[in-house]
């Protein structure tokens, strides 16, 4: 969040500085200021979230795989060729924590197992390929405190009772 009234010179640190344009780059609006005392220029970093969802979900994902910020960082560049800040990563992870709980249990799954073991994926043959994964972490949790977890799920919403007719018919 951007707070207008403490914008400082980077410089000499006088808050009599004045807006000079805007510096815009491929996932940025910066704001670039210019000091009334020194006649230094400096940008605001303080305002670059506009990312695409595709790659914020992605770094959200990549580190509650287990991956630190630094990793997170790489792997987002080397996937996506878009330079994401550590501190940008963290930002991110910490706004949508209200929404991906999985990251109050990160701390615990990175020491069950390495990020690239965490997903569990085989393909299974059956007249076709099924692609199958699993978060294997989130299936420990689940296992270790399942009557506590059946007891957090909220169950009002579902029917009260499912007869057969309410069951779609498969679609081949
Ligand atoms: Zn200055």
């Amino acid at each position: 969040m951007i707070d207008k009234e403490k914008e400082k010179c980077l410089e000499c640190g006088s808050k009599n500085v004045v807006r000079k344009g805007k510096s815009k780059t491929k996932f940025s609006v910066k704001q670039i200021y210019k000091c009334e005392d020194c006649g230094k220029r400096f940008v605001s970093d303080l305002r670059n979230k506009s990312y695409p969802i595709k790659i914020i979900m992605n770094s959200i994902v990549t580190y509650n795989l287990g991956n630190n910020l630094a990793e997170t960082s790489k792997i987002i560049k080397k996937r996506f060729k878009v330079e994401v800040p550590e501190k940008t990563v963290y930002s991110w992870v910490k706004e949508f924590d209200k929404i991906c709980s999985y990251y109050r249990t990160r701390d615990k799954a990175v020491k069950l197992f390495k990020p690239k073991d965490t997903v569990f994926i085989k393909i299974f043959r059956h007249l076709q390929l099924y692609k199958y994964r699993y978060h294997k972490a989130k299936v420990e949790f689940f296992v270790r405190n399942k009557e506590r977890y059946l007891a957090t799920l909220n169950t009002s919403n579902l029917p009260t009772s499912v007869s057969q007719h309410d069951c779609p018919t498969p679609i081949r």
